[in-house]
């Protein structure tokens, strides 16, 4: 990455070793603004009282990326000039990274993983136009809708016991290399390739094309049905009870977190409310039932969200901030600004004009990255985060 002199600000650029890529930090974050978002103190006369208009309006939600080098992510007057000289179908699809939606009744769908994906996707060819032959370390705040896992992903919560049924069709996979090992004169299946839908080929024609289930996917994996029938004593179950409770309050907090992030917390049910805050018990065994077993099967373990499998295979880097620590994000300092301007200096309804002016808010970007500012004071910030 670009160091700054501490004296003069100027950027130094790396050294780079042949092979060597320049690494350029991406922060992204959400921020949702109402038209009657207002001043939280207002001068008036004595006897006065203040005039406030009912409701927050209608609110706006950006996602939005902060770059140092650039500011926000977007290309400049001169870019956007070479590129409409282009022909339509060799220009990037959007010279703004930024996405602005007015979500609601009547209005455009609420913010979710597709919309985000879709921009991200804008987003990288936005990048690599503005910085070729450089990688971008894209940062996330650690939330449940940036952790959405691709349709196919391997995910033991879409699978059912047997074949067939309401259940996704996976991708394939390696069966790991860390399962327990064969008894003797055994199948050793650790490393071998493994599909979790059966072909169109296979004899039972029943079962052609359908997705296999957790209990057929665990008796290919030998030694570990192996160890499962073992450990189990009774008959191997698909979910035991214990799974089921954790289950439960993991779809409870889910719920809770995406009704919170949209500001709907009252339309929330006491049972949800309940069960999120539920204190978890941790199973007997690591072997209770075929649902654990597999959801800790190193290849269900790793799959990464849908958005870091993407970037990550364009040849970049996704991070994710530590979870509930968005304060982490340098792009707050940028959605923190005008939320100043409007509750301290009374300006009403100043975010709103501000995100709907992209010349404004790109002044401001830009105020916060050149010179190393957005280093500095994000620096600044984290270290008052972790001093203890
Ligand atoms: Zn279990």
């Amino acid at each position: 990455m670009c160091k700054y002199d501490d004296e003069t600000l100027e950027p130094i650029p790396p050294i780079l070793r042949p092979g060597e890529k320049e690494y350029i930090l991406l922060a992204h974050d959400e921020c949702t603004v109402s038209t009657n978002d207002h001043a939280r103190r207002v001068w008036l006369k004595d006897n006065q009282q203040p005039l406030k208009t009912k409701g927050n309006g209608r609110g706006i939600h950006i996602s939005d990326w902060i770059c140092e080098p650039t500011g926000r992510l977007m290309l400049s007057q001169e870019q956007i000039a070479q590129q409409l000289q282009l022909l339509p179908e060799a220009r990037l699809k959007a010279m703004d990274a930024r996405k602005i939606i007015y979500p609601g009744k009547n209005h455009d769908a609420w913010w979710d993983l597709a919309q985000l994906m879709d921009q991200i996707k804008v987003a990288v060819d936005i990048f690599e136009y503005l910085h070729p032959e450089k990688v971008g370390v894209w940062l996330f705040d650690c939330s449940p809708a940036h952790e959405g896992l691709a349709v196919d992903a391997l995910n033991v919560n879409n699978m059912n016991v047997n074949p067939g049924g309401k259940q996704r069709a996976m991708r394939d996979t390696v069966i790991p290399l860390t399962n327990p090992p064969p008894k003797p004169g055994q199948l050793d299946t650790r490393g071998m390739p493994q599909k979790l839908v059966y072909p169109d080929t296979h004899p039972d024609l029943q079962l052609r094309g359908k997705p296999k289930g957790m209990k057929a996917v665990l008796q290919e994996r030998e030694s570990v049905w192996q160890e499962l029938s073992l450990q189990c004593r009774r008959k191997v179950v698909g979910k035991c009870k214990s799974c089921q409770k954790s289950q439960a309050k993991k779809d409870a907090e889910r719920r809770v977190a995406a009704a919170e992030a949209m500001g709907q917390e009252d339309t929330l049910s006491d049972n949800d409310i309940s069960q999120a805050e539920e204190v978890e018990t941790a199973p007997e065994s690591e072997w209770c039932c075929m649902y654990r077993v597999l959801s800790l099967q190193e290849d269900f373990v790793t799959e990464k969200p849908m958005i870091q499998h993407y970037i990550e295979s364009s040849g970049h880097v996704c991070m994710f901030l530590p979870k509930f620590h968005c304060e982490l994000n340098p792009i707050e300092l940028l959605w923190g600004y005008p939320k100043y301007r409007e509750f301290y200096f009374c300006f009403p309804s100043y975010s709103y004009h501000m995100y709907t002016n992209s010349r404004t808010i790109q002044v401001i970007a830009k105020h916060l990255t050149e010179n190393s500012r957005l280093r500095k004071s994000w620096f600044h910030s984290v270290l008052i985060c972790v001093r203890p």
